[in-house]
């Protein structure tokens, strides 16, 4: 499996590496397939936010278990930022803790990598239509068949079978916050202060961030309307989108959140 890229503006890929823009590629991946599962192990399998609030809504539990029981968490990426991955289970083949004997077991809310393999996906810093350019490349792996399939696709076909769009759009909005953290905006705490482990806790640790919220009243310290404002407190997703506006403003001094101004309830 495959983490997204990140592109810069130059518009150069690493060697080798070629968008598959409107071309075609020929893929299946079935139970049928000699190495069906056979990618479900071994895996430095990074998970985004969005990914997640999926994940521990399918599982039952809250973040804060999901985090503990699943997660390897390390400095692997960006200098200024812990990279969250899945825990491989401690055994020989060190499996995925979701692999079954018929395969994914959380398929329906499989993180965004599973989703995209076998291609990888590239942000770039440019823009189109308010959405960041993106690009897909092919990866090859030898263990997997799914390449000698007949099965040919685009990749707006792929990513709509996979039903990726929105986990996509999730990430993006996430990618932006690793690109703000990626500039060390902890103002001299350094890294594992006060303000980073706040920041991840917005990302990661999302019902320990409602408790917050709700703690300090958090939401009424801003000029949001009644209908955004239950919102928020009612959804995952919308919760994750005001806590990235939220370090934005804290963080950043980016006016993404409005002050609420003397006399306003
Ligand atoms: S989440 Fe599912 S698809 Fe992804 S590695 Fe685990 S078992 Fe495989
Ligand atoms: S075809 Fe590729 S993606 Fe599908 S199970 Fe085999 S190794 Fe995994």
């Amino acid at each position: 499996m495959n983490n997204s890229l990140k592109k810069n503006n130059s518009q150069e890929f690493p060697e080798g590496m070629v968008p598959l823009g409107t071309s075609v590629f020929q893929f299946n991946c079935h139970p049928g397939v000699s190495c069906f599962t056979h990618c479900c192990r071994k895996l430095e399998l990074f998970l985004y936010p969005y990914d997640i609030i999926r994940l521990k809504k399918r599982l039952g539990i809250d973040s804060e278990s999901f985090l503990t029981s699943h997660v390897l968490v390390s400095q692997a990426v960006n200098p200024n930022f812990p990279t969250v991955q899945l825990k491989m289970l401690d055994n020989e083949e060190k499996t995925c803790p979701f692999l079954g004997r018929s395969g994914c077991t959380v398929y329906e809310d499989r993180p965004s990598a599973c989703r995209t393999y076998p291609l990888e996906r590239a942000v770039a810093r440019t823009f189109t239509r308010g959405r960041p350019d993106e690009y897909y490349f092919m990866t090859h792996h030898l263990y997997c068949k799914g390449h000698a399939e007949t099965r040919v696709w685009t990749v707006k076909q792929w990513l709509k079978d996979q039903q990726i769009q929105y986990f996509n759009l999730m990430n993006d909005l996430w990618a932006e916050m690793d690109t703000l953290f990626a500039g060390n905006p902890w103002q001299g705490e350094g890294d594992a202060g006060p303000r980073q482990q706040m920041a991840f806790m917005v990302c990661y640790n999302l019902d320990r961030f409602r408790q917050y919220v709700n703690e300090h009243n958090l939401l009424q310290e801003f000029d949001l309307d009644k209908a955004s404002r239950r919102h928020i407190e009612q959804d995952d997703e919308a919760l994750l989108r005001f806590g990235f506006d939220w370090l934005k403003f804290t963080l950043a001094g980016i006016s993404t959140l409005k002050v609420k101004g003397p006399g306003q309830q």
